[in-house]
């Protein structure tokens, strides 16, 4: 039985294959347009023809990992994405079935990615664990005592980049104010490489803060301490929410921040309720496929058509 699994980014898509637990083939592709989700569909469906010449069986299941709230009962999209204006529109499922004739499972990103270091990466034999994808935004998503937190709207989990940590803070894009990504994250360091005139660093992102040229300047060591304090308190929220064992940190931004894991691990052992060092805090081991291979363990795994199923 082969799955397939797709992490669908707005400027990269992730796709990998799995066959009987083990990870037989993973590719990354650039979205050349993301004005429609057919664009990149059709990239992805070459690449995924591509793997299965000359192979005697076909697709069992395609598992898609999306950056919206995603309702993974029903394979609904809930909420647009600043690309691909069309998905909440797109009839994935249909697509699914009449290109490869297999089940669409769709998923959070975050949730995907939490899936893929369950089942190869770093929660192995976790139960209660808690990623954090540290990229433009904050995304998130939780497992406890082995199961996938999806809540009654499609939310639990998924936001800790909007919990409020500075109740008169900056405006967010979700229209509230003062939450984790409005304080510190991708987006709003591009702001902050805006207002000191340097907008040509906002496509080096975090690594502008590191470079040798910068790493000095009181400027920069300012943005960087905001940005790794917003980044600790939402630890130190995700304990204390969640009482996780293992903290999980990916996206485009956990490479550069996981220098910081010993200054996050002290400030758990210092601000929060659990004993010292209960809680680990690990950089993702599957990078940026961590979604792709979450999305390919959907059909065996954590989600489930009915609330009722799901394991
Ligand atoms: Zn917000």
């Amino acid at each position: 039985m082969y799955s397939v699994g797709i992490d669908l980014g707005g400027t990269s898509a992730q796709v990998v294959v799995i066959n009987k637990g083990e990870i037989l083939f993973q590719t990354s592709i650039v979205v050349r347009d993301s004005s429609s989700v057919q664009y990149i569909l059709d990239d992805l469906s070459g690449c995924i023809d591509e793997f299965f010449v000359g192979h005697s069986e076909h697709v069992s299941s395609i598992g898609i990992a999306f950056p919206s709230i995603v309702d993974a009962y029903n394979n609904k999209i809930l909420s647009r994405y600043v690309k691909y204006p069309d998905a909440m529109d797109f009839d994935l499922e249909k697509w699914v079935k009449m290109k490869f004739g297999a089940t669409l499972f769709l998923e959070n990103d975050a949730r995907a990615a939490l899936i893929g270091e369950y089942h190869f990466g770093r929660a192995k034999g976790y139960h209660n664990s808690c990623m954090l994808t540290l990229g433009t935004g904050i995304g998130s998503a939780v497992m406890l005592e082995g199961k996938l937190l999806r809540g009654s709207n499609h939310l639990a989990g998924n936001l800790l980049g909007h919990t409020i940590i500075q109740y008169e803070g900056g405006k967010c894009n979700c229209n509230g104010v003062g939450c984790a990504e409005s304080e510190g994250s991708g987006w709003w360091l591009n702001n902050k490489f805006h207002e000191i005139n340097r907008g040509d660093l906002c496509s080096q992102g975090f690594k502008a803060l590191l470079a040798p040229e910068n790493v000095r300047s009181p400027v920069f060591q300012n943005i960087l301490a905001q940005l790794i304090k917003v980044y600790k308190t939402t630890m130190i929220n995700a304990v204390h929410c969640y009482d996780p064992e293992l903290i999980v940190l990916g996206g485009g931004i956990a490479e550069g921040v996981s220098a910081y894991i010993p200054e996050f691990q002290a400030a758990i052992d210092e601000h929060c309720w659990t004993p010292s060092g209960a809680v680990k805090i690990m950089k993702s081991a599957l990078g940026s496929y961590a979604g792709a291979i979450g999305a390919a363990c959907l059909d065996r795994t954590t989600s489930r058509r009915t609330p009722s199923n799901a394991s």
